[in-house]
């Protein structure tokens, strides 16, 4: 087949970046296309306002790739301590790396600064192609591989499409791939916040019958607030000024950090359950947040797509090195055997918690807080969540080991 790329990747976010960057060296010729330019980072400029709790496992796979050197340097704010409660009731439970002999559980990143550092690697790949600004119009299979057409018109040939282009992909669509899922009917309000009482490397999440709110650390001392809130309440809040925002926060995280003092602008995000259907089909596969959509409340989602990313560079590595096609569709099913089950388990855990903790009802606030409370208790139960959340441990791709 008379092919343009190996390979073109839809969509470099964190996970389509490090994707790319994972391939850089690996002989074949990729594409990478955005709708948007590459984003810069300086760290004289404002946080971003996407920030994520990023696992070890996750800083592994940025190491592996060069990355994460840059980031340290640049501005992360690692985290110590996570400690979660229930608004309703006294349940609470109390996480710290110190009990699984680790130095910490994890770092808070910029979305932005994450993308920049993988650009910069993804930059050193002889073979790479940035397209930037593009949207996808068309895919067309055919016996041969695969055509991507472009808005303005151009055509791409390549053997592996990868669609990474996030939540509402477009890819994904294009080619035809069903999801299952739903809307939460909520968004998740952010914004940063300095407070009364430092944040002391701590991850801070109070349940409330209306959505979670965290208070993530942030490395100048202020923290982020993911505050999840039905949408009627998300547009109040959001209305708020200032003043009131500080008061709303204040009250609704139980003063855990004292008032909060200042805050910058509001952003929110519409909130969704999504898993699509199939990972992979002929010439085609899904990775990162176009594969699955997760709530925000346990800081998961940029995880399984890195953890994604990783898989999927390993099967096609593998591929490439015994010289077979890397569209072909028994190649891409390891790909999707090594990741569908378990995003899965953790779509389905992360939806039973966000309706489990969302739900006022008596007897289930007094089971929930129970449970809390046990698992608080029970050290060797509590060690395994924190291993398995941090990455420490479970079927880990080589690039995060
Ligand atoms: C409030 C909130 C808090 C979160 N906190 C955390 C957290 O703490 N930890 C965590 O692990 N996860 C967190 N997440 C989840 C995380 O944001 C996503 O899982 C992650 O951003 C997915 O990365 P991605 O690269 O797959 O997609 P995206 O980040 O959505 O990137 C998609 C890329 O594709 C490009 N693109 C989109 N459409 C097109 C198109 N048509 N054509 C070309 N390019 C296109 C975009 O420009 C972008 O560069 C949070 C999510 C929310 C909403």
């Amino acid at each position: 087949m008379k092919r343009d790329f190996d390979l073109i990747i839809v969509g470099a976010g964190a996970v389509g970046g490090a994707l790319a960057a994972a391939l850089r060296n690996s002989g074949l010729s990729i594409a990478i296309l955005d709708a948007r330019e590459p984003p810069r980072f300086s760290s004289e400029a404002e946080v971003d306002m996407r920030v994520f709790a990023i696992s070890r496992a996750s800083q592994r796979i940025l190491d592996a790739l060069g990355a994460w050197e840059a980031i340290r340097m640049a501005r992360v704010s690692p985290y110590r301590e996570m400690h979660v409660w229930d608004a309703t009731g006294g349940g609470s439970i109390h996480f710290d790396c110190a009990d699984v002999g680790e130095p910490l559980l994890g770092h808070i990143v910029e979305n932005r600064l994450i993308q920049h550092a993988l650009w910069e690697q993804i930059g050193n790949g002889a073979h790479i192609t940035p397209i930037h600004p593009v949207t996808p119009a068309a895919v067309e299979f055919d016996a041969q591989g695969v055509t991507l057409v472009l808005r303005s018109g151009r055509q791409l040939r390549t053997h592996l499409l990868v669609a990474a282009d996030g939540a509402e992909s477009v890819t994904r669509k294009l080619a035809g791939i069903g999801t299952r899922g739903c809307s939460y009917g909520q968004q998740a309000i952010v914004a940063h916040v300095a407070t009364e009482k430092p944040h002391r490397c701590t991850a801070w999440q109070r349940f409330l019958p209306s959505g979670p709110l965290a208070l993530l650390p942030l490395q100048d001392g202020r923290s982020s607030v993911v505050w999840s809130l039905d949408e009627g309440r998300a547009g109040e809040i959001r209305a708020l000024d200032d003043t009131g925002f500080c008061a709303a926060v204040t009250e609704e995280s139980g003063a855990i950090l004292g008032k909060a003092t200042a805050t910058t602008l509001r952003a929110s995000f519409p909130l969704q359950l999504l898993h699509a259907r199939a990972y992979v089909r002929q010439g085609f596969a899904l990775i990162g947040d176009a594969a699955h959509v997760v709530h925000p409340l346990a800081g998961q989602g940029v995880n399984l797509g890195l953890l994604d990313a990783a898989a999927l560079a390993e099967v096609i590595l593998d591929a490439h090195a015994r010289q077979r096609d890397i569209g072909d569709v028994g190649v891409l099913r390891r790909y999707e055997r090594a990741r569908k089950g378990g995003n899965l388990a953790m779509i389905t855990a992360l939806d039973g918690f966000k309706r489990l903790f969302s739900n006022d009802i008596a007897p289930l606030c007094l089971l929930r807080n129970a449970g809390l409370s046990a698992v608080d208790r029970f050290t060797p139960l509590k060690n395994a969540f924190v291993r398995r959340a941090m990455g420490l441990q479970g079927d880990l791709p080589d690039l995060a080991r």
